[in-house]
């Protein structure tokens, strides 16, 4: 991975990094957590890519409730955010930076909707048989919460961004081509309303 094109950040994205990515057409959003509990585990880091892998890796400190310059990118309607499992980074971010993410897609909704003839819809499964690249998973359950990540720690954050456009236009051409398009975007659109529910702690109104 080309490394001058890859920051670390304290806090939120500079002034500069925030233009730059409100001109693109879309970025790939991702964050790490302390857990899997949005109410006990704390947001780490938002890692953010555009088209060209210029990626910016946020550390989001203990106690911190607010990132204007995340926040003025995420709700911004005009930028595209591509999400894998978008249900809990928006999640995260609602409850940990009250930031609404606005204009977004999910590219596991979107692989459920548009492979149907596999269950693999993890991000490496995904990068393997979307775009023929073998990713590593092995940071995946790691301590985000540090002051100090380490190199796998970065590459890995990174990682999960970085092929994210890719698969999001292997995927989408495949949504048209199948006329399912519509349909995943409608999915897409219930996130919105699942999340809500979730934060406030209604874990099953649509069972039974
Ligand atoms: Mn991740």
């Amino acid at each position: 991975m080309d490394d001058k094109k890859l920051k670390l950040l304290e806090k939120d994205l500079t002034d500069t990094d925030l233009e730059f990515y409100l001109k693109q057409e879309l970025i790939a959003v991702d964050c790490e957590m302390m857990g899997l509990n949005v109410y006990r585990d704390r947001l780490c880091l938002v890692q953010i890519a555009d088209d060209d892998r210029n990626v910016r890796l946020v550390k989001i400190e203990q106690g911190q409730d607010l990132a204007p310059n995340l926040q003025k990118l995420f709700e911004n309607g005009n930028v595209l955010k591509l999400f894998h499992f978008a249900r809990t980074d928006v999640a995260w971010l609602k409850f940990w930076l009250n930031i609404r993410v606005k204009n977004y897609f999910c590219t596991k909704i979107a692989s459920k909707i548009a492979r149907t003839y596999t269950d693999k819809h993890g991000l490496k499964d995904l990068c393997k048989e979307v775009i023929g690249k073998d990713i590593s998973k092995a940071q995946q359950s790691s301590d985000w919460g540090g002051s100090y990540l380490n190199k796998d720690q970065l590459n890995y954050a990174a990682n999960d961004v970085y092929f994210l456009p890719e698969i999001y236009r292997t995927l989408r051409t495949m949504l048209v081509r199948e006329g399912r398009l519509e349909l995943a975007e409608k999915a897409i659109k219930c996130i919105d309303t699942m999340t809500e529910l979730d934060n406030l702690g209604y874990l099953s109104v649509l069972e039974h």
